[in-house]
């Protein structure tokens, strides 16, 4: 029997696993893909929120201005890319300019660091590319953007490096109430723990109501994403929000921490938990409420949309709370869930303290990380690389300077990638203006190599996604 079984390895799931991970107790994942972090997490804006939004007194407040200040350390530690450029959030009128006195108020309350309020002056020598429109903005230094499919399998890998299991394409599908714990009935067979986390995104009510009675809804809200090339990389140097409405925070213009730009999202309520389609209307409203803010940017340089969903409940507040004996629900983790998420991950562990479970710290634990990034080397340590290992010099992304040894380190990591996504959120291939078209057939050789399997068993993304059919003609031939 396990100490703990954590339901899903989102953000949240991986830094619970993470936390658990310092102390002695058997801990399994179990996790409903072939991947971690491929629901919300993988999909959203990426921003590490300095906390004045919630309003003070709830969970969210508290645990988002905890985790942006644990996202900072963790990122350093984890070697997870993250750069803290502050946000501004721009009010175009008088009511406006009231939202934010509100917005600054909060923030105080929610001990958010070094806030200020800006005059339109103070924020156009900021941003030189805002609208001539704004009459004034919040300033949040303690604002940073993060790289938040990287930092949940960092998060996950070093919860396994330290002896969690993970289980994958594990979808759990009934829980039980035993004698000193639980039997939940998975995909791929039962397991038994004593306490359970549930993390499943936007299937914790479906998960809650597996252990308990029914008491909450999630339902999810779409947002939809322009992300642009890097030429569009240095419109702006801090994240740009306008006011939130009731829809949410409205749509922002950021750089990304790999030097994109990235646009967006709206909010449209949808009925099926797995549209994450993009549509022209939703993209519509991006483009022109972004405009709004900044007036020059070029649309054309467009590399890609996407969109994720918000698992939303009717409570305005993170549901983190005991359902059932020893089953702590983490649900109900809309926005600012990214940021959250290390604290979320802590105060879940106190609950289940508060039910029984007995932590003793590891000796040998190690919660850190080293990747190798070639491009950012200098040149001198690119040649030393290159010449311990000759993988390091062969190229396999052009876009993003990505070579093969880092494709390698990806397929030999704690979690190796099942899947070209896969590879590409460890590795940061096919992130570039051609999106994989060049490199995409080249890893799947690398990959069918070193799994040794054929390149027809390799899939593009979820279980069953294979890329190749058959072949075309009939090869081997000298003569052909
Ligand atoms: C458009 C948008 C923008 C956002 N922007 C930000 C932002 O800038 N900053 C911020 O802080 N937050 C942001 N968020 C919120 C943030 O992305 C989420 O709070 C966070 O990713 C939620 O993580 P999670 O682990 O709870 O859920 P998920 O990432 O969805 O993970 C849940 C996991 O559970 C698994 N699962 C589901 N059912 C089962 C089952 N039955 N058995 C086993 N596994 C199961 C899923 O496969 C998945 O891997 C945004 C969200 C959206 C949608």
């Amino acid at each position: 029997m396990y100490d703990v079984a954590i339901i899903g390895c989102g953000i949240t799931g991986a830094a619970a696993a993470y936390e658990l991970s310092r102390y002695q107790l058997n801990t399994v994942v179990l996790e409903k893909e072939n991947d971690v972090c491929d629901a919300t997490t993988k999909a959203n804006s990426a921003i590490i929120h300095a906390g004045y939004d919630p309003l003070p007194g709830t969970l969210m407040a508290k645990l988002n201005v905890e985790g942006a200040a644990l996202a900072k350390e963790l990122c350093h530690s984890l070697d997870v890319p993250y750069k803290q450029i502050g946000s501004l959030v721009l009010a175009f009128s008088e009511s406006e300019q009231n939202t934010l006195h509100t917005l600054y108020e909060r923030g105080v309350q929610n001990s958010v660091p070094g806030i200020r309020l800006l005059s339109a002056e103070e924020v156009r020598a900021m941003e030189p590319a805002v609208s001539e429109q704004v009459t004034g903005a919040l300033y949040a230094p303690s604002a940073g953007v993060v790289s938040p499919w990287e930092y949940g399998i960092a998060l996950a890998e070093t919860a396994v490096r330290n002896g969690v299991e993970l289980k994958r394409s594990s979808e759990v599908r009934s829980i039980k109430r035993i004698e000193n714990g639980w039997r939940i009935s998975t995909a791929k067979g039962d397991v038994e723990a004593k306490y359970i986390i549930n993390a499943a995104g936007l299937n914790s009510a479906a998960v809650h109501n597996m252990a308990a009675e029914p008491k909450f809804h999630i339902e999810p809200v779409k947002g939809e994403y322009y992300l642009l090339d890097k030429s569009e990389g240095s419109r702006v140097s801090h994240i740009i929000f306008q006011c939130p409405n009731e829809d949410g925070k409205g749509v922002l213009v950021s750089p990304t921490v790999h030097g994109n730009l990235i646009v967006g999202p709206n909010a449209q309520h949808v009925e099926d938990y797995t549209d994450v389609s993009n549509t022209a209307q939703g993209l519509q409203f991006v483009k022109q409420a972004a405009v709004r803010s900044v007036p020059s940017i070029v649309f054309r340089d467009n590399i890609r949309n996407f969109a994720g969903l918000r698992a939303t409940s009717e409570k305005d507040d993170f549901i983190i709370e005991i359902a059932a004996p020893g089953f702590v629900d983490l649900a109900g983790i809309k926005s600012p869930g990214l940021s959250a998420a290390p604290a979320i991950a802590k105060y879940a562990v106190e609950l289940l303290r508060k039910e029984g479970l007995v932590t003793v710290n590891k000796s040998c634990w190690n919660g850190s990380r080293k990747k190798v990034r070639f491009a950012s080397l200098s040149p001198e340590k690119k040649n030393e690389l290159i010449r311990q290992n000759p993988a390091y010099g062969r190229i396999i992304c052009r876009c993003e300077t990505i070579t093969e040894g880092e494709i390698l380190d990806a397929l030999h990591s704690p979690i190796p990638p099942c899947s070209l996504d896969g590879v590409k959120r460890r590795a940061g291939n096919g992130m570039g203006r051609c999106q994989g078209g060049f490199c995409g057939p080249r890893v799947l050789d690398i990959m069918a190599r070193e799994y040794r399997v054929t390149p027809e068993e390799i899939l593009q993304d979820v279980d069953g996604s294979y890329i190749l059919v058959g072949e075309t003609k009939q090869g081997g031939n000298a003569d052909v």
